[in-house]
């Protein structure tokens, strides 16, 4: 039998393994015009958490009792495609099902020789591109300048922030353990990082690690850090909106900080984006991202958990920071 992984309810705020159910159905069937894919790796993200949600957004909303889709790595078993062949492996926006059939549309294909297949969906991925894009269109960060980065430690903001540093700029990060900023000044580069789950005063602890102040906050989380974040902007400052991950389980708006007196008073820009904004400039980012990998001026971390059972509660462990770097799961029997 084939597993599929569907929608039971939508969330109503922090997200529920009994919102997921596991559906079994026959293994797809080799037609003509198809291929069948199995799936390897597939992504979480906490973007999915917005689309769990009957709301208009950027990307339709999923559909009750239907498959989830996301960012998967699968293998081809059987093609009737001339452009892909038994072996290959594809990435693409698949479903969460062990096996499925595509037409290929949308698909394109990795090469695990080049890169670990499950790096395609981190920083040669969607998140390495989001980080890249976000900093060099908004954030454009000058050498020599502050630039403080919020989910530091976790996909978009670990190779942020690394970017940052490679455009030489001071880097500060801001996670959730102590363990993550180990990581960010030891591992990854970072100048200073801030536990805000620990600091106690968030705000002098920003004023502490930014003596110059901040000239480009790159926000994953918004809320309060963010609010901490601004009042500290200087004049010029960019601030790139790349996700608000502290409200996206909450129930009603929060207060927060008027941000428009600091905008003024600083001639900032505040820009939100979605990584799609830029599709244009997805070969280039990946081509800088690939040379910085090969150079070993950019490193990656990830959390791979394993089991295609494993998929809603490595979701759900998003909004707890379970994952340093980028949350995979590896389907079993994958090398
Ligand atoms: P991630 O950072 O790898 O994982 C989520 C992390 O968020 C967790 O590890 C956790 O780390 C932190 N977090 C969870 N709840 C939090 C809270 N209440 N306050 C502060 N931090 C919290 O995820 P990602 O894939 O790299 O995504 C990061 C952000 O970018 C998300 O907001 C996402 O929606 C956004 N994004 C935007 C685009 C775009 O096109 N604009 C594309 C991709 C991602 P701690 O331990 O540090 O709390």
């Amino acid at each position: 039998m084939n597993r599929s992984i569907v929608l039971k309810n939508r969330p109503k705020g922090r997200p529920r393994q009994t919102d997921f159910l596991f559906v079994s159905e026959e293994k797809p069937v080799l037609q003509a015009g198809e291929m069948i894919l199995k799936t390897k790796y597939v992504s979480v993200d906490p973007y999915l958490r917005g689309r769990m949600n009957d709301a208009k957004s950027y990307v339709a909303p999923f559909e009750l009792d239907k498959a989830i889709s996301s960012g998967v790595i699968a293998q081809v078993t059987e093609s009737n495609l001339a452009e892909f062949s038994m072996g290959d492996y594809v990435y693409g926006m698949l479903e969460w099902k062990e096996y499925q059939s595509s037409r290929g549309i949308g698909l394109h294909k990795v090469d695990g020789d080049k890169a670990p297949l499950s790096a395609y969906l981190g920083v040669l991925g969607m998140t390495g591109l989001t980080a890249y894009l976000g900093l060099s269109e908004i954030g454009r960060p000058k050498s020599g300048e502050t630039v403080v980065v919020s989910g530091a430690a976790g996909a978009v903001g670990s190779v942020a922030g690394q970017i940052a540093k490679i455009m030489g700029c001071r880097v500060v990060g801001i996670a959730g353990t102590d363990e993550k900023c180990e990581m960010l000044t030891s591992d990854l580069g970072f100048d200073a990082a801030i536990n805000y789950k620990t600091t106690g005063n968030i705000r002098k602890a920003i004023a502490t690690a930014c003596p110059q102040g901040v000239d480009v906050y790159f926000d994953n989380v918004g809320g309060d850090i963010s609010d901490a974040v601004l009042v500290k902007i200087n004049q010029f400052a960019r601030i790139v909106v790349c996700g608000a991950i502290s409200v996206y389980n909450l129930t009603s708006l929060p207060q927060s900080l008027s941000v428009q007196p600091f905008l003024v008073r600083n001639s900032a820009l505040m820009q939100g984006f979605i990584v799609n904004d830029y599709a244009a400039k997805f070969p280039e980012a990946m081509q800088i991202l690939t040379k910085w990998l090969e150079e070993g001026k950019l490193n990656y971390a990830e959390t791979i958990v394993e089991g295609f059972d494993q998929i809603p509660q490595a979701f759900i462990d998003l909004f707890d920071g379970k994952n340093k770097g980028k949350m995979v799961v590896k389907i079993a029997g994958t090398q």
